[in-house]
């Protein structure tokens, strides 16, 4: 396949290019670097199938040739990041998406969004299936990213029903992994860097609310599935253990420094106060589950961030 995939230079956008070209795929990336990393495209530039135009799909897609298959991942992810550029996100929301899906209809490509369980907002139905409709505030600081990804839906919903076009939307709940931004401002991040640097993890509000973390591996094989079949309604793709903040800051300590103490922050606005997915779906259609544990999966990254920080290049398989 020909694969186009927006936000490659990010932390999922990485992974699935190195998924794709060893799965022999073709894969052209486009990122304009708003919250993505030079070196994630810089391990694939050498690859004689992968190509990158560095551009901003809000104002349009400039590639050439045809694809099999158009991912729109480009979006920032993190509430730091979208929050600090908070029209870019509703844009690349908005525009972007409309841009990819109009190069997936032309080409007759399937398409795929990366949407969030942000569009659930502070979630008054726990855990949260697909068909729940969700609680967001529309004027709140999150909304610049919870909306724009809910007119994604919507907006890939209306091509696949007025155009016809094969789409797909999943609906990503909290993943980390090697190659996330040390700087991004996620939880994972900033427990990991702060406990490596011997600081105290800073635990915003009293750590009471929850997530539900997954690890990128997981992440990936289930967009490889949902790939291969044809639905076209929203699928949860996450880990359904779910950990109070302050359970969470107790494994990191484990993990990395028993000795480290906890500092409280202020709550941000609108901080969602519980998050699991249901994936009943997913099992039933694609017969996938996480399998990596939270733990294992914290040392993986644990390891690559110290690697990083050693300023080692790392070495990809593909
Ligand atoms: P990321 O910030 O690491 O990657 C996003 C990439 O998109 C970056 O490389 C950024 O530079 C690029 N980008 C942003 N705006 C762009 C634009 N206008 N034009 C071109 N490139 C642009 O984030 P991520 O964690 O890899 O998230 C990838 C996708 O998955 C996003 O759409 C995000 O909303 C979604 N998602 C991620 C998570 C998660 O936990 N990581 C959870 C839910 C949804
Ligand atoms: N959080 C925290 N300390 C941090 C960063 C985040 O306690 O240093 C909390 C944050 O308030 C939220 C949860 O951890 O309740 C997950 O935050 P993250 O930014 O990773 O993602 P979100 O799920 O909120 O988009």
């Amino acid at each position: 396949m020909r694969i186009l995939l927006t936000g490659s230079a990010g932390f999922v956008g990485s992974h699935l290019v190195e998924r794709f070209l060893g799965e022999g795929h073709e894969v052209v990336g486009v990122d304009n670097y708003l919250s993505g990393q030079r070196r994630n495209t810089e391990l694939f530039l050498r690859h004689p199938r992968f190509r990158f135009v560095e551009a901003d799909v809000s104002a349009g897609l400039p590639v050439e040739g045809t694809f099999d298959a158009v991912l729109h991942f480009a979006s920032p992810a993190s509430p730091p990041h979208y929050q600090q550029h908070p029209v870019e996100t509703l844009l690349v929301g908005a525009q972007g998406t409309q841009h990819a899906l109009e190069l997936a209809r032309r080409d007759g490509a399937t398409f795929m969004l990366a949407s969030t369980s942000e569009v659930y907002g502070d979630p008054l139905v726990h855990p949260q299936p697909e068909d729940y409709w969700g609680h967001v505030n529309p004027a709140g600081l999150r909304s610049c990213y919870d909306e724009a990804k809910r007119y994604a839906e919507a907006l890939t919903m209306a091509y696949h029903r007025h155009h016809g076009v094969d789409t797909r939307i999943i609906r990503i709940f909290n993943t980390y992994g090697p190659r996330m931004r040390a700087d991004d401002g996620r939880v994972v991040t900033n427990f990991v860097n702060q406990a490596l640097r011997g600081e105290p993890l800073t635990v915003y509000g009293e750590g009471l609310q929850t997530r539900s973390f997954q690890y990128v591996d997981d992440l990936v094989e289930g967009i490889i599935r949902l790939l291969g079949v044809s639905y076209h309604g929203p699928v949860n793709l996450g880990n359904p253990d779910e950990y109070t903040i302050l359970d969470f800051a107790e494994i990191i300590r484990d993990l990395i420094d028993p000795r480290l103490g906890i500092v409280y922050e202020p709550m941000p606005a609108d901080d969602p106060r519980q998050r699991r997915p249901d994936i009943t779906l997913a099992r039933e259609l694609l017969g996938w589950e996480p399998r990596v544990p939270l733990r294992e999966g914290l040392e993986r990254t644990v390891a690559s961030f110290r690697e990083v920080g050693e300023g080692r290049p790392e070495r990809v398989g593909v």
